[in-house]
């Protein structure tokens, strides 16, 4: 996902995929949507913004890593944790290698890191996450 859109998307709770708010479900909670086949656990980290119920079923439909395996959980409070980004070592100021499969090293707002890392994505703990099938959730809604 393009580094900007993913924190704009991230920043205001937009969709993902349409760039639209995500607010205004009747159960004033969000849909999130990952590949993998873990369900998503309370507190767990993810770069992931939101989704709309209609524009997940397109994204596993087109998408190859969502449609290969996707979970979906509906989630009452993101709360913004840290960033996914390149650390420098502040002695030699060379980047230190990454933590992730991307590369990247997880950093909270909290950690004395984070002034040596160049952010590439936002990241979010999930509160309240209640796993869902996304075929029940979006055939519920049609
Ligand atoms: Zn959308």
């Amino acid at each position: 996902m393009h580094a900007l859109r993913q924190r704009q998307c991230m920043l205001h709770l937009r969709c993902q995929i349409c760039g639209e708010e995500t607010f205004g479900r009747s159960d004033e909670r969000y849909l999130w949507l990952v590949a993998g086949s873990e369900p998503l656990q309370e507190g767990e980290e993810s770069w992931s913004p939101p989704v709309h119920e209609s524009c997940a079923a397109e994204a596993v439909r087109y998408c190859p890593h969502l449609r290969k395996s996707h979970v979906a959980a509906l989630v009452d409070a993101p709360m913004f944790w840290g960033v996914a980004g390149l650390v420098y070592d502040p002695e030699t100021l060379e980047p230190l290698p990454g933590e992730d499969d991307d590369g990247l090293t997880h950093v909270s707002f909290a950690d004395p890191q984070l002034r040596w890392t160049v952010a590439a994505r936002v990241i979010v703990t999930l509160h309240g996450c209640t796993p869902v099938a996304l075929d029940d959730l979006v055939g519920a809604a049609v």
